[in-house]
């Protein structure tokens, strides 16, 4: 079995490299059956990241153009990525909305967890905001998210752990911690009430700043244990590594107990469709 699409796929509407065109391209030369795109939603505080607010009917008017224009070859979906503390996006103009949580954050006090040449305001949110405490932080980062899950109902919950992105070595806060993983069991829980598939995400290993997907396979374990649905994604930045680790992440899934994996549907199917191991066809 192999997956033929992505859910998560960025363009030059908002960080990613490449325009949908060649995001679409891509993904018939891979022989995707589907693509779903999911720039990061417009944003009124710290704006750098998300479609510029201006622009946010020209990405919903290119995307379904191209989604007609190639009908027949390939399904192209329109969903969006919001953050789940500053996106903003309304889910009636879009097929699907991937949530995720890009901040630390308290008050006033916000820094983006994956930014490396902003890395120092994390630890400053930590040592300023929380007085140091970063296993607060980073409970309070799981806690928001899986508040903002029950609220939105997003199809695909992202990314779940990337709030671990500057924590090599415990440098950040102490993952083991009875703080962080009561937290990250509550936040999942709380995804799983939601209804949301949650987001087995390569781009990470794709970038090169980790060797499993976020999330890690303990919590996938934990998430699996729950009986929780799990979608394969790329956070695809770069058309060149829109499949990145697919086949690995598939085989893991299998061997870890998962009976299949949830993707996007091509022609005649639904939007999301679940792929049983069993089957072995394609
Ligand atoms: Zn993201
Ligand atoms: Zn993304």
């Amino acid at each position: 079995m192999r997956i033929r699409s992505n859910p998560h796929t960025h363009t030059t509407f908002s960080d990613g490299c490449d325009a949908p065109r060649a995001q679409i391209e891509r993904a018939l030369a891979l022989g995707f059956r589907a693509l779903g795109f999911s720039d990061h939603a417009v944003q009124d505080v710290d704006a750098f990241t998300g479609i510029p607010k201006e622009r946010e009917a020209d990405y919903q008017s290119e995307v379904r153009a191209l989604a007609k224009e190639y009908a027949g070859r390939i399904r192209v979906y329109l969903g969006v990525e919001l953050d789940s503390e500053f996106g903003l996006a309304d889910a009636r103009n879009y097929d699907y909305i991937l949530l995720s949580n890009h901040y630390v954050r308290k008050g006033d006090a916000h820094a983006l967890v994956d930014c490396s040449p902003r890395r120092d305001r994390v630890f400053a949110v930590r040592d300023e905001a929380y007085g140091g405490n970063g296993e607060a932080m980073a409970a309070d980062y799981f806690l928001h998210l899986g508040a903002r899950a029950l609220e939105v109902r997003p199809a695909i919950l992202g990314h779940f752990d990337i709030v671990k992105y500057f924590n090599g070595e415990g440098a950040l806060y102490d993952a083991d911690s009875p703080a962080v993983r009561r937290a990250q069991m509550e936040a999942l829980s709380m995804v799983r009430e939601s209804g949301a598939l949650l987001e087995v995400n390569t781009g990470g290993m794709a970038r090169g700043y980790v060797s499993e997907p976020y999330p890690s396979w303990d919590i996938l374990r934990l998430w699996r244990d729950l009986g929780g649905g799990v979608i394969l994604g790329s956070d695809c930045h770069d058309a060149r590594l829109m499949d990145f680790a697919f086949a690995d992440v598939l085989a893991r899934l299998r061997a870890e107990g998962f009976g299949g994996v949830w993707e996007l549907g091509g022609a005649g199917e639904e939007m999301f469709v679940y792929r049983r191991f069993s089957d072995r066809k394609d």
